[in-house]
């Protein structure tokens, strides 16, 4: 309860309800030492202060007898009210049997007249507070028993009520997630997600009893801070990231926080915390951030977003995605020759028009939306490639993507197998790309899947390769059947020579493992020209032709 007084830096507000003016004065400066204190004539004043909602009460002191409306009623007013029910009352009497009539009918204790010892008072109030408070917060954050912070419910209840003591003071939002937490789940097993969350509690606990600030947890593996604004967040996140440094299974998490600064107060607070988590959401699986602060832009932005997961599952149905691909050539020899395709697809929204899959294959791959749209894919590339092998006798070896999400779907290769077979293909007419970093995110579970895979006869190219950080060490123990040179060095390799030594070493290493080097993105001759000269064997790009639908992609078998 520390941050809760440390937060509002106030006292709790207490009533004391007395007809008598020198009781209620002499209780009034008893209590002032420890609470803000309150006062009314009667019970029905009291019951109109306490409905104003000016302030919310802590505790209520009640003398019983008195004009208007007793303290019997009072009680009893109370406790029909959803809302007052339970702020717990004292009453003040002198009367014994006035006494257990008030405590049957919900009374928290009572305090005897005259009130001649002001310590056993306030050790009455402070315990009869406590006592509430802790049974509140059992009450609603049962659902937390794990890591001791409050519930969504209790956390915003609790904000609302701060909020009426100070609503002058700036606050932020703090949302903090976990990256593919069910991946921690599912590799080290749920114990392991769970004591990362117990140790993300404590820390956070840790932090904001020194601070100002409240945290709850929502949706497993989300945390939430309700602070002062003069708290740096990059401070909590170091924090969290620290503390979580030091096991190797933890090590493998990463977090990310979205902050919405400076709380519009005339919002409502479940607004606040839709802001945090819409800046936290935008950097979902962008591994070069790791806080985002809320701004109207990134709320535009969430809404695109939102509408493409909606919008998903009727693209899938109505085959608003489609599958485009671009030839990749065999420049070995003395003329280029077709040697296989890169299914990438595309979605023709409605409403929308053309989307580009940079547009949303980031957003389904940190949400696992990915699964459903890769396999639509591979099915329309698995019938397509059966198709020109029968109408036109030739077979097109077409490479599809494999997200790392994928990876872990223990199906994975029966579908590819069911794939090859109802279209008659070879395993080799279908192969799979696979991210570099993807490899070093994970390596050992993924080489187990990948050498899985091979010896079914699969053909595995490393995607994006030069990007991913792989250790020179791993590279040579994965088993792999290509390279796809990143993009990036082909743009920069006449302009940069640290680009180009990086393409003559990943042909090196290419001619040390035994495997075919494709560079990606190749536009102009001279590149085409530069890359051939230092031993490279496989290109696509626009020099050759853009990814094209399948109708327009049969042009490339007769030349
Ligand atoms: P990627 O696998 O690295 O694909 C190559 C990207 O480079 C494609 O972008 C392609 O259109 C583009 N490209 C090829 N040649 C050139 C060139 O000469 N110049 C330029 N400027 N660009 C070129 P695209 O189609 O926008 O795809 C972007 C990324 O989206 C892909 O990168 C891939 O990671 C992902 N992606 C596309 N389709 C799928 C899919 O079906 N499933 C999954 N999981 N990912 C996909
Ligand atoms: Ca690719
Ligand atoms: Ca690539």
């Amino acid at each position: 309860m520390n941050s809760f007084k440390g937060l509002n830096g106030l006292k709790r507000h207490v009533l004391v309800v007395d007809d008598d003016m020198i009781n209620r004065e002499i209780l009034s400066n008893i209590l002032r030492t420890e609470y803000e204190v309150h006062t009314a004539g009667d019970g029905k004043e009291a019951l109109d202060l306490i409905k104003a909602g000016d302030c919310s009460f802590s505790l209520i002191l009640a003398d019983l007898l008195m004009p208007v409306m007793d303290g019997f009623e009072l009680i009893k007013n109370l406790k029909e009210d959803d809302a007052l029910r339970l702020i717990p009352v004292i009453v003040m009497t002198s009367e014994s049997d006035a006494e257990v009539r008030s405590i049957k009918m919900g009374a928290a204790d009572f305090i005897t007249k005259p009130y001649d010892m002001p310590d056993v008072i306030l050790a009455r109030c402070e315990r009869i507070i406590e006592l509430q408070e802790n049974k509140n917060i059992i009450h609603d954050t049962e659902k937390d028993m794990l890591t001791g912070l409050y519930s969504r419910e209790y956390f915003i209840e609790y904000i609302n009520q701060i909020e009426k003591y100070k609503a002058d003071r700036k606050v932020d939002i703090l949302n903090i997630n976990i990256d593919h937490f069910h991946l921690l789940n599912e590799l080290y097993g749920r114990e392991e997600g769970n004591n990362a969350l117990i140790r993300i509690g404590h820390i956070l606990l840790d932090i904001f009893s020194e601070k100002p600030g409240i945290c709850c947890r929502t949706e497993a593996d989300n945390f939430i801070v309700y602070c002062d604004h003069e708290v740096d967040h990059k401070y909590v996140l170091e924090k969290l990231i620290d503390g979580l440094s030091d096991a190797s299974v933890f090590h493998k998490i990463r977090l990310r926080m979205g902050v919405y600064t400076d709380a519009d107060k005339s919002l409502m607070v479940e607004n606040w915390l839709d802001r945090a988590k819409t800046a936290c959401d935008m950097i979902r699986g962008d591994y070069s951030k790791d806080i985002e602060y809320y701004s109207n832009e990134n709320y535009e932005q969430a809404k695109f977003r939102e509408k493409l997961i909606n919008d998903i599952d009727d693209a899938i149905k109505n085959k608003n995605l489609k599958v485009f691909y671009q030839p990749k050539y065999d420049i070995t020899g003395e003329k280029p020759v077709l040697r296989s395709a890169e299914a990438l697809v595309r979605w023709i929204h409605p409403e929308l028009g053309m989307i580009s899959p940079g547009d949303f294959i980031p957003l389904f791959e940190s949400n696992g939306l990915i699964q459903k749209l890769d396999r639509f894919v591979w099915e329309e590339v698995a019938g397509q490639v059966g198709k020109w092998k029968r109408e036109y006798n030739v077979s097109v070896p077409v490479s599809v993507n494999v997200s790392r999400m994928d990876i872990y779907f223990s199906g994975l290769k029966d579908n590819f197998v069911r794939l090859l077979e109802e279209n008659g293909l070879e395993p080799k007419e279908l192969m799979l790309e696979i991210t570099e970093s993807a490899y070093s995110e994970n390596a050992e579970e993924l080489i187990s899947v990948v050498e899985n895979l091979r010896s079914d006869g699969f053909m595995i190219e490393m995607d994006d390769f030069g990007t991913g950080y792989s250790s020179l060490n791993m590279i040579t123990s994965i088993p792999i059947d290509a390279l796809k040179l990143d993009m990036k060095f082909v743009r920069n390799m006449e302009k940069d020579e640290k680009s180009m030594k990086l393409v003559e070493l990943v042909l090196e290493i290419a001619e040390f493992l035994q495997v075919p080097v494709i560079a990606e993105g190749v536009e102009t001759d001279n590149q085409l020209r530069l890359l051939k000269e230092r031993g490279c064997d496989i290109i696509q790009g626009y020099y050759f032709s853009k990814p094209v639908p399948p109708e327009e992609f049969t042009a490339f078998f007769d030349k």
